[in-house]
């Protein structure tokens, strides 16, 4: 299957998937005519290899064939393929710069990651449960070699345009978060900024400098500039390609507002402390999903926050939340 318009060609790769609850891990090939870009690069499995050398040979060409990566961002089922591909042909990688060192793996932002949620986490009053995951982020760092990309990644940023398609930085489900707009076809191929059945979650981290980013006001706005686009495919990274991107993302917008009325609900009936909420909203997830549930949670409470709805003060090392309004 193949999408066509003025003399160019998406080939899409849908490989359904166990890993999450995302249904399908998609890449795309693009064929401008001269060459062959590859957009993301699944995960690291048999089965997505064999369906990218399958993608390629359903359209006469190899592995060999593709002239460049480029990244929508830096999560492990988007990158998997890179290190193999290179292994066979030497092409550039293209992500935004927030990307770089991400895959890069560098010791000093590992570092300062681990320290960044080791304080996040102890702010918020829930640094026993995080043990795990403050532990997974030390593995990073011991096993930092076998997972950094072989290649020096070449940095995009907004105001950028590659292949004719106009680079937008689309934070909020990752710091990195890139869109390439094809406004000539009307073609987006937007990561996992905008999935068709579920929500692509907007996840703490710090950006390069270790500052906390507001990672739900910043979802909200990418997919606002995403909506006013015109759009006749969005490619996405997980599940159909999205043939009604207004509707789509009115949903999404629509479900970021009912998420934040109930926590705000919660804070307002009496409820202070961030475990607590994420506790009430999300029951026995906060333990077996606690990762992307405090990163929900956290997410959140800075939006309203930021809305004046809500104010924090620190009370022996800990974040308690009042209702404002
Ligand atoms: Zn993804």
């Amino acid at each position: 299957m193949s999408i066509k318009k003025k003399s160019r060609l998406v080939y899409p790769i849908i490989v359904p998937t166990s890993y999450g609850k995302v249904g399908t891990i998609n890449s795309y090939i693009i064929n401008d005519g001269d060459s062959l870009s590859l957009i993301d690069a699944g995960i690291h499995t048999e089965k997505y290899k064999d369906a990218l050398i399958t993608t390629l040979a359903a359209n006469g060409y190899r592995i060999s064939d593709l002239s460049r990566i480029l990244l929508t961002h830096h999560h492990e089922d988007h990158v998997g393929l890179v290190n193999w591909i290179l292994q066979k042909k030497d092409i550039p990688v293209y992500a935004h710069h927030e990307a770089v060192p991400r895959l890069m793996v560098e010791q000093e932002f590992l570092v300062m990651r681990k320290n960044f949620f080791t304080e996040l986490y102890i702010s918020m009053g829930c640094i026993e449960e995080a043990q795990p995951r403050l532990e997974k982020l030390q593995q990073t760092i011991e096993h930092k070699n076998e997972n950094t990309l072989q290649t020096i990644i070449r940095p995009l940023g907004e105001g950028d345009s590659i292949l004719g398609m106009k680079v937008l930085e689309t934070p909020g489900h990752s710091a990195d978060s890139i869109s390439f707009y094809d406004e000539e076809r009307q073609w987006l191929l937007a990561g996992d900024v905008v999935l068709k059945k579920t929500t692509s979650n907007a996840i703490v981290d710090p950006d390069i400098k270790g500052n906390r980013l507001p990672t739900v006001k910043q979802h909200k706005e990418s997919l606002k500039r995403l909506q006013q686009l015109d759009v006749e495919y969005l490619f996405a990274g997980h599940q159909e390609i999205i043939e009604d991107h207004h509707n789509v993302i009115s949903q999404k917008l629509d479900k970021i507002q009912h998420k934040a009325n109930r926590l705000y609900s919660f804070i307002n009936e009496g409820t202070h402390l961030p475990k607590e909420i994420a506790q009430n909203l999300y029951g026995h997830k906060f333990n077996t999903e606690f990762s992307l549930v405090m990163s929900e949670v956290i997410g959140y409470l800075d939006y309203l926050e930021e809305e004046g709805l809500i104010e924090k003060s620190l009370q022996n090392g800990i974040w308690h939340y009042k209702a404002l309004k």
